[in-house]
């Protein structure tokens, strides 16, 4: 259990989600055992203590995100109070798929009260507390460290989703103050810098499925350090003459290992029920594009925002957007040769799946970068015979988005 523990910590820092030491961890194996063993009268243990004695968990992360996390998490958490009805609690409600397929909205609360915390996580997965001047994520699991670890990642992601998201839609809604633009500089000037340098991929094409395995292994583990997707969420496939190699569902990216199925694309043997949720799109996008043998699709961070932003404030569609958007969107750039639309698409084969959305917008695109987003979702991108152009893809359209980005706010007037 402390190695699992150690793992998860390790992982928090080496995406920048938190500093190594403001991770706490706790895990009940046959006692509760912490990430750092030596009580040294951390608050937090406390706290800990008792969620473990007022819940029926397993284990409990509570942490304190570093850098641009802490700094739009704090802005989101007053809002939310401001907002809420209650006094002392409040929500945030991001956009996002992931935020709305797997965690709803996040509660806040004002203390580190063991009562109020405990309340808020019997409502949901995970909790935002504000302390004073910062905020910390509570983050549990009901079976395993893992889940607490997921559920505190994905928080992050979703609220620097939501507060990118709502900066340019004030901006457009010309309802932006001083406070906030003051606020935004700050923030803006806490990004880390974006990651130039391609990684090393194995050429393809791949004619062994262990060569396909390793080339899938190598571009997920990269998908993930360069931060295009927290580790849960994206998945990756490779077609091999009539059988697609693909991430299991639920499977992390960078550790795939043994998590890769073989599906035969005629349906007459698949994990099927393991493979992820959205192998259904990946093969339509193989039946209907010859020259595509990749597909990676990551969450990266201003493609999901750029893909929530309309000029259309008065749309009908409005609050929709993920499943009914019929108007044609796309993120074009002219002089790079780039035209990557953005598509409407829920998970799953439903009727407003995506798998009825996506093969359509990708098989569409030309030229060297070819990928589609799925609203408030992610990037889908492919690779002719690798994932080296694939990968390249889906870091300049990224790259790409968030320069738009702060170009669409520059032009708004909100910097
Ligand atoms: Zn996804």
């Amino acid at each position: 259990m402390n190695t699992l523990m150690a793992k998860y910590a390790a992982k928090l820092s080496a995406t920048g989600l938190c500093a190594p030491g403001d991770v706490l961890m706790a895990a009940l194996d046959d006692e509760l055992a912490w990430s750092q063993p030596t009580d040294t009268g951390d608050p937090r243990r406390k706290l800990m203590g008792a969620v473990f004695a007022g819940m029926n968990i397993s284990a409990l992360l509570l942490a304190r995100p570093a850098g641009v996390y802490q700094a739009v998490m704090v802005e989101l958490a007053r809002q939310a109070l401001a907002d809420g009805t209650t006094s002392g609690w409040g929500s945030i409600t991001p956009g996002d798929c992931e935020t709305r397929t797997f965690l709803h909205d996040l509660p806040v609360v004002d203390s580190m009260g063991a009562d109020v915390v405990i309340q808020a996580l019997r409502q949901r997965k995970g909790c935002v507390i504000l302390n004073g001047d910062e905020v910390l994520v509570a983050a549990f699991g009901t079976v395993s460290p893992e889940q607490a670890y997921v559920t505190f990642s994905s928080m992050c992601f979703a609220c620097f989703v939501a507060y990118f998201a709502d900066h340019l839609l004030r901006a457009r809604q010309g309802s932006l103050t001083p406070e906030r633009q003051a606020a935004f500089e700050r923030i803006k000037a806490l990004l880390p810098e974006d990651r130039d340098d391609l990684p090393d991929l194995l050429p393809g094409p791949f004619e062994s499925e262990d060569a396909a395995r390793e080339a899938l292994i190598q571009a997920g583990r990269h998908t993930v350090e360069y931060g295009l997707v927290d580790s849960y969420f994206g998945n990756i496939s490779y077609r091999l003459g009539d059988t697609i190699l693909i991430s299991q569902t639920g499977s992390s990216l960078d550790e795939l290992g043994a998590c890769i199925d073989p599906c035969r694309m005629d349906g007459s043997s698949c994990a099927g029920i393991t493979a992820s949720s959205e192998y259904s799109a990946h093969k339509a996008v193989y039946e209907a594009e010859d020259n595509a043998r990749a597909i990676l699709h990551g969450h990266p961070r201003f493609s999901v925002i750029l893909s929530l932003d309309c000029e259309r404030l008065d749309c009908p569609k409005l609050g929709e957007c993920h499943r009914a958007c019929d108007t044609p969107r796309a993120v074009t750039d002219p002089s790079g040769g780039l035209g990557v639309p953005i598509v409407p698409g829920e998970v799953g084969t439903g009727p407003f799946g995506l798998c009825n959305t996506l093969p359509a917008a990708l098989t569409g695109t030309s030229g060297e970068k070819r990928g589609a987003i799925v609203y408030g979702h992610g990037l889908f991108t492919l690779g002719a015979v690798d994932f080296r152009d694939a990968f390249a893809t889906l870091m300049g359209v990224e790259h790409f988005c968030r320069a738009e980005y702060f170009r669409r706010v520059a032009r708004l007037g909100g910097e």
